[in-house]
């Protein structure tokens, strides 16, 4: 068994390794550095999963050249709102946010700067890592604990 723990999150993991692995030389520490839980794990491949169909519907924006109120227009402003409530449900839930918000702000974001999505989504979790943060040692401040972490 090694102990290790999850590059994105540091929660500590245990790893069996086989014996031969170990036997055959096996770096071990090698393995410890990708290592990542199954929430992470998740969470990426499902943020990525949406961020992708994103990109897609920017890319469909920004080539085919859509007119502002067109049904075209309607029906990926549409998408958006369903991506971007997903998107952040998904992104509030990895960061332990007691309730889920959705501002339509967002999805009107990526209407407007489509060329930007990629930093529109990146500005989108800093914000909410940062916000679940602060909202954490406002709660523990308020109940008079100590910080949990
Ligand atoms: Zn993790």
């Amino acid at each position: 068994m090694i102990d290790g723990k999850c590059r994105v999150c540091g929660i500590k993991l245990t790893v069996e390794a086989e014996d031969d692995y170990m036997a055959e030389g096996f770096d071990p520490m090698g393995l410890m550095k990708l290592l990542t839980c199954n929430r992470c794990y998740d969470y990426k491949t499902n943020r990525e999963n949406i961020e992708d169909k994103i990109k897609q519907c920017c890319i469909v924006l920004i080539q085919a050249q859509i007119q502002k109120g067109s049904e075209t227009w309607q029906r990926i402003r549409l998408i958006f709102i369903s991506l971007t409530r997903r998107y952040a449900e998904l992104v509030q839930r990895y960061n332990h946010y007691p309730t889920v918000l959705w501002d339509e702000d967002f999805s009107e974001l990526l209407m407007d700067k489509p060329h930007l999505w990629w930093k529109i989504m990146a500005n989108y979790r800093i914000h909410a890592r940062d916000n679940s943060r602060q909202h954490r040692r406002e709660s523990e401040k308020a109940l008079g604990q100590a910080p949990l972490v």
